[in-house]
């Protein structure tokens, strides 16, 4: 059953009918009169139960009174059960979204001394007419190897041929664009998403173009391919049903995103023990229309679950932020911080950003606007995200 909540979203029950524990600084004690929340004293913090209903209500209150939140933790049930003081030891982190246990992740299952050399199954341009530069969407079968993945890991590539010392080429990893399933899903294949490097050189301006990234855009159908891995546990999807997932892409950065939107959304009967019920909401950045990846497939997912899945784009070279310029994934950030800052402040709420090294300054800006509207720091409180493993960033 799902209910409405102060934060205006909806959230499991299971989450509705608990306590969380505020850590606050800076409090005037003579201002605290709300009995109910039981103030303790330690070391110039006070600790706050609030009921997660008023969760936001109370940061506003407490705002107000001039302290400042340190960390928020969930009561656990079995300290809430015996009465017990709702001090920062008998309370447990709100880590109940956290991802599954890291252990039964594989890892390296191939190294790179012993690929799984791997067919080329498909190839497929993703980028339209109008559109800048080339992105593929490869499909390469694993029947035969005991590659296993979970969604948000990567795979090593490695290029033929040797390097500019006479040495063969190192992999390069790249992030997974399939489920555990593959796009048949019949568990025998992985999907990338790969841009072709292009740039001209700073110094003799000539046109250079990526190994691995050109070697990948140019495959042809059945052509062998060496792979190693799977690796990573940054970007897991959290095994929770009820999960609030923000995606914060540009360009192939939607690889994993990819992932967890066909296996919320499009895989449900491959998947009886995770049917999605919460909101996954994707921001994606690129420069024009036609560079927009999997386009017509994330539009479809969306009419057929418009109460669940939310996409918003920011197309740099078509469309203008609110200051007149071009607009970049940090803007529609900016716009929609408020009710991101609502949605990141829930326990089972996990943001994910992918792509373009150097992003994740802008979101961090947009971030930190909204929170200093309720003397939040967004850095320390982030840090706690990251700690509770809530923020997961990946950036190449
Ligand atoms: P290389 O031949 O290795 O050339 C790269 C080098 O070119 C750079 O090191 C730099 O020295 C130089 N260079 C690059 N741009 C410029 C410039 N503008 N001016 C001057 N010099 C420049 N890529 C994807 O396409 N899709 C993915 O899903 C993806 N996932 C990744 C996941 C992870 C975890 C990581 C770490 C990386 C990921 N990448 C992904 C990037 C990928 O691994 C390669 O780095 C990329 O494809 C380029 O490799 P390349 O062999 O084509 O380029």
């Amino acid at each position: 059953m799902k209910t409405q909540t102060a934060l205006g979203v909806k959230t499991n029950t299971e989450y509705g009918s608990r306590t969380f524990v505020y850590e606050v600084e800076g409090l005037r004690q003579s201002n605290i009169t709300d009995k109910t929340n039981s103030p303790i004293r330690r070391s110039g913090t006070v600790y706050i139960t609030v009921p997660y209903a008023r969760m936001n209500q109370e940061m506003q209150r407490i705002t107000r009174m001039g302290g400042k939140i340190i960390s928020i933790k969930a009561v656990s049930e079995d300290s809430q059960m015996n009465g017990q003081t709702t001090t920062g030891e008998t309370t447990k982190p709100m880590t109940q979204a956290k991802p599954k246990s890291h252990k039964d992740v594989p890892v390296n299952t191939y190294r790179p001394k012993n690929p799984f050399i791997g067919k080329c199954l498909s190839s497929t341009e993703l980028v339209r007419e109008g559109g800048e530069g080339t992105v593929r969407h490869l499909v390469f079968d694993l029947s035969g190897s005991d590659l296993h993945y979970l969604e948000g890991q990567s795979i090593g590539i490695i290029p033929p041929g040797t390097d500019d010392k006479g040495k063969p080429h190192k992999l390069r990893l790249y992030s997974i664009a399939s489920t555990r399933h593959g796009d048949n899903l019949d568990d025998q294949t992985v999907s990338l998403c790969v841009r072709r490097l292009e740039y001209n050189h700073p110094e003799t301006g000539e046109r250079i173009y990526g190994v691995c990234s050109s070697y990948l855009c140019g495959m042809e159908e059945g052509a062998d391919v060496a792979i190693t891995g799977p690796v990573g546990k940054e970007m897991l999807l959290p095994d929770d049903e009820d999960a609030t997932i923000i995606m914060i892409a540009t360009g192939t950065g939607i690889a994993p995103f990819r992932a967890f939107i066909w296996r919320m959304f499009k895989e449900r009967e491959q998947n009886p023990d995770y049917q999605f019920k919460g909101l996954a909401w994707l921001f994606f950045g690129c420069a024009y229309t036609p560079n927009i990846l999997y386009k017509e497939e994330l539009e479809e997912l969306q009419r057929q679950f418009p109460d669940n899945f939310r996409v918003t784009y920011a197309i740099s070279r078509e469309q203008k932020n609110k200051d007149g310029g071009k607009m970049y994934i940090q803007h529609r950030i900016q716009e929609n911080a408020d009710e991101l800052w609502d949605h990141i402040q829930k326990p089972n709420t996990h943001t994910y950003i992918c792509g373009l090294k150097g992003m994740e300054g802008g979101i961090d800006e947009g971030m930190s606007a909204v929170t200093g509207k309720f003397d939040v720091d967004w850095s320390e409180y982030q840090k706690q995200l990251k700690k509770d493993h809530r923020w997961h960033v990946e950036t190449y």
